[in-house]
């Protein structure tokens, strides 16, 4: 599942809709200068979820969204781009030489800088996307 949904209700239940159904999920998302983008892996064992990352809080008044701030089209290709090579990774794992999908980090894109950091989410014993019984 490629998700680039601009809100986090949509975010989530489709988070929690492929750990339900063991379904790999590449996440982009984008704010004027900075994006994420991530590949979760939260039906399986020891991997986080996207619900792992953001919590259950947000609500459409929790955010700030694109159509009231603004997006920068060179953001959104950049972002667009890095999460289409992140999704052929989940899709060629363990058949091509195309890197591994590295479940649970998230890749912080910064435009302004620019620059590119990656952080690891750890799985989250009482996430409710991923660690219900
Ligand atoms: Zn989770």
């Amino acid at each position: 599942m490629l998700d680039g949904c601009d809100n986090f209700a949509t975010r989530l239940a489709v988070s929690d809709a492929c750990v339900k159904l063991g379904v790999p999920l590449t996440s982009a998302a984008l704010g004027r200068f900075q994006g994420q983008v991530a590949n979760f892996a939260g039906h399986l064992e020891g991997q986080s979820c996207y619900r792992c990352f953001v919590g259950d809080a947000f609500d459409a008044e929790d955010c700030d969204t694109c159509a009231a701030d603004g997006v920068l089209g060179a953001m959104a290709g950049w972002v667009g781009t890095f999460a289409a090579m992140h999704a052929v990774r989940v899709l060629t794992a363990g058949h091509a030489a195309m890197g591994d999908p590295q479940w649970g980090k998230v890749h912080l894109l910064d435009g302004l800088t620019p620059a590119l950091r990656t952080m690891r989410i750890v799985k989250d014993p009482e996430c409710r996307g991923c660690s219900a019984a």
